[in-house]
């Protein structure tokens, strides 16, 4: 849609709720651009990570508002302190998730923490190509695809642009979470108007109503969500995903460090929040240098990166039920057909869920009663 010159591409959605490119025919002129553009139909040249870090923000309000590590947030703040821009994400009105361009801090905000569906690219490829030619500093945050995406439009590397991907799962159509936000709204009685999947390591789904939460369930007790960790409902070109491999298409991969300690003891003060930060270019190097003053910064090896995270090594694997998903979906809507689908999923992880609290706590009430036993007698307990 950004690369054809004629506008002759708009975006539709199918019978599935997927959101495809339409085009117009009368305007269409056959250059071929949309096809060459396409981050499906040509791959962008990957790179193998240069290092690998452990990290976090080390402004600890910006990284509890973060899904992992708030490093995207610190590359937004490096950004608007050097008079460049951002493109992130952000729900408007309609809780469509668009990438928009953001010149001020508070405008960064709204970016942060993870929004578990497809975001609407619109024309930021565009106007993030105006800002580049006008020689601002533009950070570009994405899934691969997207990024990918961006590469082929603009066709040339620029010193001013900075991209980061994410380590990516795949994405589901923003028609699902509509449908799934309608149906909690009827049954809340109130309307939402921003949606939330993350904090800091912790998995919730909830909805706001001009900021008062309105609704809160754990992401076991949630069909969207649920859904969504389990691979039952993404894109189908996610599950057959080219760049969900170590290599990578930006100059820094953001993801959660969910192999930390398995090569190495990990030292960290903090146990939660502890993001993957793979530089891929020298420029990804050196703008990590840039942010070094604001950041936790651990250099680990490559290794335990790639093989403690999934999506680093191969694409999300289809749910077994996601043909019967897409059936139900057509005869009965998201609700019935998420729910059919993913319910032995739901209890057999919220009984999963039980156990690992019941024994978390249990393991703080030992903590505390030896800690009180040692401060009562002065002696050390086994
Ligand atoms: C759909 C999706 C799937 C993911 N799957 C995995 C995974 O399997 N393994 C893993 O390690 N990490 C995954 N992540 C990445 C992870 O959730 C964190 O975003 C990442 O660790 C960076 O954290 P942060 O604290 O630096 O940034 P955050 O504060 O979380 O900010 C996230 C950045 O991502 C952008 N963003 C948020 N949602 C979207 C979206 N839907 N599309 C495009 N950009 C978006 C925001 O605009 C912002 O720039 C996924 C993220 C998304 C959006």
């Amino acid at each position: 849609m950004n690369a054809c010159p004629k506008e002759a591409i708009s975006i539709s959605y199918d019978i599935n709720g997927l959101m495809l490119p339409k085009i117009d025919q009368e305007k269409c002129v056959n250059c071929g651009l949309c096809t060459r553009t396409c981050p499906v139909n040509i791959t962008v040249e990957k790179k193998a990570p240069l290092k690998a870090y452990a990290a976090w923000n080390l402004d600890d309000k910006k990284h509890a508002l973060s899904s992992s590590g708030g490093l995207a947030r610190a590359m937004y703040d490096y950004a608007i302190d050097n008079g460049g821009v951002c493109y992130g994400t952000r729900f408007d009105e309609n809780l469509d998730l668009r990438i928009v361009r953001a010149d001020k801090r508070e405008e960064i905000e709204e970016f942060q923490s993870s929004k578990y569906v497809q975001a609407i690219v619109g024309d930021s490829f565009k106007q993030a190509e105006d800002d580049l030619k006008m020689g601002l500093l533009v950070v570009y945050v994405g899934t691969p695809c997207q990024i990918a995406g961006l590469k082929n439009y603009l066709k040339k590397d620029y010193d001013n642009l900075i991209t980061a991907d994410l380590i990516c799962h795949g994405v589901p159509s923003i028609k699902y979470l509509h449908e799934h936000v309608e149906h909690l709204e009827k049954k809340i009685g109130k309307k939402a108007d921003n949606v939330k999947f993350r904090g800091v390591y912790n998995f919730k789904m909830s909805l706001f109503n001009k900021g008062e939460l309105i609704y809160c369930k754990d992401r076991w007790q949630d069909t969207y969500f649920t859904g969504f960790l389990e691979s039952l409902f993404y894109r189908p070109n996610c599950y057959e995903c080219s760049y969900a491999c170590p290599e990578r298409v930006s100059d820094i991969t953001l993801g959660d460090f969910w192999g930390i300690g398995k090569e190495k003891t990990f030292n960290s003060p903090k146990v939660n929040g502890v993001s993957v930060v793979l530089p891929l270019t020298e420029k990804g190097l050196d703008f990590i240098e840039k942010m070094k003053d604001k950041l936790y910064l651990e250099e680990r090896s490559v290794s335990e990166a790639v093989n403690g995270n999934d999506q680093l090594n191969r694409p999300s694997r289809l749910h077994a039920n996601t043909s019967r998903f897409i059936e139900m979906y057509h005869e009965n809507g998201f609700e019935k057909a998420a729910f059919e689908s993913i319910k032995e999923d739901m209890k057999k992880n919220q009984a999963k869920k039980r156990k690992s609290d019941r024994l978390h706590l249990q393991a703080k009430v030992k903590w505390k009663i030896v800690n009180t036993f040692r401060k009562i007698t002065g002696r050390g307990v086994k």
